[in-house]
């Protein structure tokens, strides 16, 4: 089941405090968001089952966190500074604006054919590093982050001695100064990738190129995203620097659309990035360096010095997350015949692995007695253990049905032996599964251990 429109999804974000419009006190700024409490764990917890995926169940992948900030000659020679634009057309009816290659002749907004012709709009954001503003001081915020890759790849050569193929994967965040940020985060001018690039012999790039189309989108399916709304798409164009792009595309509220893309982009960026080019025998077109002070080669089967081809799996985490939060949203009609919105994420991307409640939020013994479970719980360290204390326990479930909570654990009269309790529950707390809506009474003893088992067994 997904959202019927993604206004139920933008709605959802806001109420449950996952996604908030940026600076929205002075009026918003158009294509940012800021993540609020349960986004920010949503994020991170996307972020760390793609690295666990690829860099700590790899042998050789390496990981990387460079700067955001970059050096204009690395952009000058990846390409950015001379051709990342689009062409944009502005409506001069509706003042609307829009990317060239996303319309017709007409305006989408007023139907008008009153259009500018296609200017070049630069996207990447510019700014200044040092006290003199001069044209040495330019630099960029990174408007992809596998540049910073590329320009570590002798480090991590001489640091690590890696034998071709082998990996260095990164995530972080990009910019970019979109013309139409739209769709909710699907298009913003603030967001993060989740980039490898895995360095190849030239020989074998095909073969590694298919092979990682295929995991990827594997991934995809075991973060909860149903085959069927996933398709793959080859680029007929592509850009400057890759020989071949295979896009994974999602059925988005809005349509199918890129949540993936697989690049081969040759020896191209290493090729850019190195001194005397000349000598390397590369196979791309690149801009001449003058200013690079190493080749960027590594030794090949026949301990022949090549500049490797790559093969790249770049991913967005934002529209990750828009994917995986649209592909668990259900509103459920109950065996009652009442409705429900429940967020059926898996439980290791889910914000809060398990509410803890206390059924009575004024008696003293049962909010003591849930403090001292919520407590036993976060010793495990498989996530947020939240203790909920709003009073109304169909409230509470409501509500962690809405975020994706796995399980809630109530405590109540019998749990802490009051008088007139049940006896045979003394000591023990009802789970409640957030998916079949199943309730059990779990032994205080056995609980940490049931949760595991039953939710997290990857702990
Ligand atoms: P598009 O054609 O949709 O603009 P792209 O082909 O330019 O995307 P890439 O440069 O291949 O995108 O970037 C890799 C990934 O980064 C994309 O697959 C997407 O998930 C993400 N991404 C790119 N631009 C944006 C953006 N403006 N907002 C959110 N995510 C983005």
């Amino acid at each position: 089941m997904v959202a019927n429109s993604m206004d139920e999804l933008i709605s959802l974000c806001k109420r449950r405090g996952f996604i908030y419009p940026s600076a929205h006190l002075y009026g918003g700024l158009q294509g940012l968001y800021d993540f609020g409490p349960l986004g920010v764990e949503l994020k991170n917890n996307i972020k760390q089952s793609w690295w666990e995926s690829m860099v700590h169940h790899q042998d050789n992948i390496y990981g990387l966190d460079s700067s955001i900030l970059t050096h204009q000659h690395v952009l000058y020679q990846s390409g950015h500074e001379d051709t990342f634009s689009d062409p944009m057309v502005d409506c001069r009816s509706c003042k609307s604006r829009f990317r060239a290659d996303h319309i017709d002749d007409v305006c989408p907004n007023c139907g008008s054919s009153d259009l500018t012709d296609p200017r070049p709009f630069h996207l990447m954001f510019k700014t200044e590093v040092g006290p003199v503003s001069d044209a040495s001081s330019t630099a960029y915020l990174r408007p992809e982050t596998a540049q910073g890759i590329f320009i570590n790849f002798k480090n991590i050569v001489d640091s690590f001695s890696p034998k071709l193929p082998f990996g260095i994967a990164q995530m972080g965040k990009a910019f970019r100064n979109e013309i139409t940020p739209r769709n909710f985060i699907f298009r913003v001018r603030e967001f993060e990738q989740m980039e490898m690039e895995f360095f190849v012999d030239p020989s074998s790039d095909s073969k590694w190129f298919e092979y990682w189309v295929s995991e990827r989108l594997s991934w995809w399916q075991d973060q909860g995203i149903s085959k069927a709304h996933l398709k793959l798409e080859i680029a007929e164009e592509t850009a400057h620097y890759a020989k071949a792009t295979t896009d994974i595309l999602y059925q988005f509220p809005h349509g199918f659309e890129e949540l993936e893309g697989i690049a081969n982009r040759t020896d191209f960026d290493l090729g850019s990035h190195s001194k005397n080019q000349k000598e390397l025998n590369i196979s791309a077109k690149v801009l001449n360096n003058n200013h690079s002070t190493a080749k960027l080669t590594i030794p090949n089967q026949d301990q022949k010095m090549i500049v490797p081809y790559v093969i790249e799996p770049s991913a967005g985490l934002e529209r990750g997350f828009l994917a995986l939060i649209n592909e668990a949203y259900e509103n459920e009609v109950l065996a009652n015949n009442q409705t429900r919105i429940v967020l059926k994420l898996k439980p290791h991307l889910a914000p809060v692995k398990v509410a803890v409640i206390p059924l009575a939020r004024n008696k003293p013994e049962i909010v003591s007695f849930t403090k001292k479970i919520a407590h036993q719980l976060r010793q495990e360290k498989f996530g947020r253990v939240e203790f909920e204390n709003t009073g109304n326990i169909g409230k509470s479930y409501r509500k962690n049905d809405e975020i994706g909570t796995p399980c809630c654990v109530t405590i109540d009269f019998d749990t802490i032996g009051a008088a007139d309790s049940n006896a045979q529950w003394h000591n023990t707390v009802t789970v409640r599964d957030r998916d079949t809506l199943q309730q059990e009474r779990v032994h205080i003893e056995q609980l940490n251990e049931y949760l595991k088992k039953k939710y997290f067994h990857c702990y």
